[in-house]
């Protein structure tokens, strides 16, 4: 039997090393959930994001917004983890107080707790969502104008006609 080989290639979109079995011509990258097509270029393989190839019957400047509308996908994704993280912790921590608090029944305890955790869930929100903003702003700018450019209502159709 003939010993399988592998390919190692690079995702394009996060830049990932990935091994792949070489019959493979397929696969969704398990770090960005990118869909990539292995595509062989004069005898050498890589991979290539289905959206940038289906990118490549738009125009220069639907093209661009495809990118963009990816990367503020790929930042908001980031913050968004954090954000869970950071809920998580805080959930972990008024867990283990309140416990506390009432094995000794501390009232203030449970009091400052309950209170503690809202204003700290409240906190990361808003921190996240400023922190958020702050970073997709530039490309959401850089979106408006290309919308203006192509003179489409909305870049989210774009995106989603995968048919
Ligand atoms: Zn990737």
């Amino acid at each position: 039997m003939p010993q399988k080989k592998f390919l190692s290639l690079t995702c394009p979109v996060c830049e990932t090393k990935l091994k792949l079995v070489e019959t493979i011509t397929y696969v969704v990258c398990p770090s960005c959930e990118a869909e990539l097509n292995v595509t062989n270029d004069e005898g050498k393989d890589h991979l290539e994001s289905v959206e940038t190839a289906e990118a490549a019957r738009f125009s220069p400047q639907e093209r661009e917004l495809i990118l963009i509308n990816a990367k503020i996908r790929a930042k908001d994704d980031r913050y968004g983890m954090g954000c869970a993280i950071a809920t998580l912790v805080i959930a972990g921590l008024a867990s283990i107080s309140m416990v506390f608090a009432l094995d000794y029944h501390l009232t203030f305890l449970l009091d400052l707790t309950v209170f503690g955790s809202l204003v700290s869930l409240g906190l990361v929100l808003v921190l996240f969502t400023s922190a958020s903003n702050h970073k997709t702003q530039p490309l959401a700018r850089q979106r408006e104008q290309l919308l203006t450019a192509i003179g489409q209502p909305s870049g989210a159709e774009i995106q989603d006609s995968k048919a």
